[in-house]
């Protein structure tokens, strides 16, 4: 070369090609262990510059437009320990890397846990719901995650296996913030426990969306216990109205003791609207995400209490 000054090509910085192309523009490391402790293994060695990869559906689209850039991925769809639906007696437990499809098609999540299985019928199409896991969307941590509602009002109770050991966690303490949970980077979510809940007990999930496929602007699952038309018993949560999914532990003990008629429903959804703090983003305005959260709360507690008394 002469005369002229050799450029070394520069790596393109995190923060330029931000669109969904279908390239993947950098390098990584791929692994596909086949034991939950071969892939903390991995984690523990790799940390932080390490990625699981669960279905995809969330991390290889961050992966394309360049949020994220891992140097090595481990993919965990191989570990037959993360798998499962299982009845346990007190609980059904739900392998992290499970497909939302398999727990779509699960009866016993249907006829037990009726909001969950809303929650995952609303979520994306069936070719995503093929690929997605219930853990990805859990550990994604977004504010507006379907399964997250549903699981708080049941409150599922979440195994988290490290370097050393396992722990348990009740779900209403994993969320930290949009993306942020309390997994350190050598650890993985191995399972989401699932109480049964009372045989009285109604559940209902509603979710608003610009689209059919999209995120909800406003999420909301409840489960009801009434004596006939008195509530015995209340939990509601919501999504995308907060940094992380939350429960409505104001408007739960306003409702208990009350009878649920419009005037009770009424007062409900204002005491939910002072709950909540939403922000204005693509999806929706802070304000129709604060009003709208008062009306499906009142609707999802109207259908839950029509699923009691049908029975
Ligand atoms: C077209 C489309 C529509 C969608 N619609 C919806 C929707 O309606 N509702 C909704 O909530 N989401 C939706 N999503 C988002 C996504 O599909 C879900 O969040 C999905 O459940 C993510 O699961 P996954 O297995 O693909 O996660 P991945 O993308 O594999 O992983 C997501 C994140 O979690 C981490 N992770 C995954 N599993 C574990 C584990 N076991 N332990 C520790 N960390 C882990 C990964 O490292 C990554 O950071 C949509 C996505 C697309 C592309």
């Amino acid at each position: 070369m002469t005369g002229e000054k050799f450029v070394k090509p520069i790596k393109p910085k995190v923060d330029i090609n931000k669109v969904n192309t279908h390239i993947i523009p950098f390098e990584f490391e791929y692994f596909e262990p086949r034991t939950v402790k071969e892939a903390v293994e991995l984690l523990t060695k790799y940390g932080g510059e390490a990625k699981i990869l669960a279905g995809g559906t969330d991390l290889i689209v961050r992966m394309k437009q360049r949020f994220i850039e891992p140097k090595y991925i481990i993919n965990i769809k191989k570990i037959k320990e993360l798998n499962f639906i299982e009845d346990r007696g007190d609980y059904l437990a739900i392998g992290a890397a499970t497909k939302l499809r398999e727990i779509e098609k699960s009866g016993i999540v249907k006829r037990k846990f009726e909001a969950l299985y809303e929650a995952v019928r609303s979520m994306a199409g069936v070719q995503i719901r093929n690929m997605a896991t219930i853990g990805g969307n859990l550990c994604n941590a977004s504010p507006a995650a379907d399964t997250a509602p549903p699981l708080l009002v049941f409150e599922a109770k979440l195994k988290i296996v490290g370097p050393n050991g396992e722990r348990v966690v009740p779900i209403n303490e994993f969320f930290l913030g949009p993306g942020k949970t309390v997994l350190k980077p050598n650890e993985i979510l191995t399972e989401i426990q699932i109480p049964y809940q009372p045989e009285d007990t109604g559940s209902a999930f509603i979710k608003i969306a610009r689209v059919a496929m999209d995120l909800a602007k406003v999420n909301v699952a409840v489960a009801l216990r009434t004596e006939g038309s008195i509530v015995k018993w209340v939990r509601i949560a919501l999504g995308a109205v907060a940094p992380t999914p939350i429960r409505a532990y104001k408007t739960e003990e306003f409702l208990v003791g009350k009878e649920l008629n419009e005037e009770t429903l009424k007062e409900a959804a204002e005491i939910v609207k002072t709950e909540v703090k939403p922000i204005t983003d693509i999806r929706s305005t802070a304000e129709y995400r604060r009003e709208v959260s008062g009306v499906i709360v009142k609707d999802a507690l109207l259908r839950a209490y029509e699923r009691i008394s049908k029975g």
